[in-house]
């Protein structure tokens, strides 16, 4: 039975890792991880996370099963985190929630839901798109068509393009779209653009769905959260999907959500039950540890403002690397004006520069990215910032 399989490649990014370990140089730079780092190059764990994980395991009794729909803390604390206390949804009691293993977990179990819905329904990712929603979305059975997302010649959202294309989805057939810190390219919709999306989906019965990975550090946890509490308020339906990986730093411990928006308490209760059964039938029970930490964080006044202030402070560090990067390019008078990335949010950015000039600053200069060019922003720091502008400026000049 096995013969049949055909090997897969592995992962182009894993590869790029690999290279960089063996790499013995000594000023070697990795811009191609996926997770957050601080000044030092670490991927701590928070301290609001840690004081929770220590109340958490004193007054741990049992590791029997939690619920399939998960921690009913955590739910609610991520529905409020999500729409904010007393959103016209929640107050109506139209919203569905079940933790799931990470933010990964809740598309899987998202896109099961929609397919069982309707095996047909098709659903619209941007070009470019975190490329794991393709297996992810795919497994569930949906089908996947793309809208143009990221100008990479304007290195901006190309709006008018993305709108055109939205137009002409069909009723009851969904469009993913990323909540803020758009991974890969950090290009994010202004409040105008939700707005406009919003009146294009009500018009044309196009179902939201919403990947929201990286909420608070874009421009803060309530800002960021704009596009979703605007869709659930606008339209009946509305799938949203959420992620403690970045936000809380909990990533390994697999922690995340999947919250849908019903027309009526009566739909509510059937996609409740659905997405209970769907879980049900993928991993059986979430895990717990995660998202206990996060409840107990969100729960307690004292650790959610430690727990906000270390996530401002990873948002400001983010955001001030951009400028500090955007600066140093521009210092070193690049034919390319590289002003966009600071005016782009989260950890991801395409420097927009050729597969070539990726490859040369991995092999003379030690820099290491993505092939597509897209950096993770986390890896900059004082120390580097200069070389890795030095190194870019080369690149770019030859
Ligand atoms: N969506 C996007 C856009 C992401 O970038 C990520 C993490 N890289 C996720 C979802 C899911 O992350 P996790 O499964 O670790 O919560």
């Amino acid at each position: 039975m096995l013969d049949t399989l055909k090997p897969i490649p592995p992962d182009a990014i894993l590869g790029i890792m690999v290279l960089y370990r063996a790499d013995q140089a000594p000023n070697k730079v990795d811009l191609s991880v996926g997770v957050y780092q601080d000044e030092a190059g670490r991927t701590p764990v928070l301290e609001c996370v840690k004081r929770a994980e220590g109340e958490v395991y004193s007054a741990e009794d049992s590791k029997t099963y939690v619920g399939i729909a998960g921690n009913p803390g955590f739910n609610r604390g991520i529905e409020e985190l999500l729409f904010g206390s007393g959103h016209p949804a929640l107050a109506d009691g139209r919203v569905a929630t079940v933790q799931t293993p990470g933010g990964s977990g809740g598309l899987s179990v998202a896109a099961h839901l929609m397919h069982r819905a309707n095996p047909d329904t098709r659903v619209w990712l941007s070009k470019p798109s975190w490329p794991n929603h393709l297996p992810l979305l795919r497994l569930a059975g949906l089908r996947l068509e793309h809208y143009p997302y990221y100008d990479q010649r304007a290195k901006r959202v190309d709006f008018e393009a993305m709108a055109d294309a939205v137009g002409r989805i069909g009723s009851g057939d969904s469009v993913l779209i990323h909540g803020c810190c758009h991974n890969p390219c950090g290009a994010d919709l202004s409040q105008a653009q939700w707005q406009a999306l919003a009146d294009l989906c009500e018009r044309h019965g196009v179902v939201p769905f919403i990947d929201f990975a990286y909420q608070g550090l874009a421009e803060g946890l309530e800002d960021d959260a704009y596009g979703v509490r605007l869709m659930a308020e606008r339209l009946p339906e509305v799938v949203i999907v959420a992620s403690c990986s970045k936000n809380f730093g909990l990533y390994r411990e697999r922690v995340g959500a999947v919250c849908v928006v019903s027309p009526d308490r009566e739909r509510n209760l059937r996609v409740a039950s659905n997405l209970s059964n769907i879980a049900r039938g993928i991993y059986s029970m979430p895990p717990d540890h995660g998202a206990a930490i996060v409840a107990r964080i969100l729960s307690d006044a004292g650790l959610k403002a430690l727990w906000m202030e270390e996530l401002e402070e990873m948002r400001l560090r983010l955001n001030g690397l951009r400028t500090l990067l955007a600066d140093k390019l521009a210092e070193r008078g690049t034919s390319t004006d590289f002003s966009f990335v600071a005016n782009e949010r989260g950890m991801f950015s395409f420097l927009g520069i050729s597969r070539e000039q990726v490859i040369r600053l991995r092999e003379e200069f030690h820099v290491y990215l993505v092939e597509s060019s897209r950096i993770n922003v986390a890896g900059i720091n004082q120390r580097n910032v200069d070389y890795v502008a030095d190194a870019i400026a080369a690149v770019l000049q030859a």
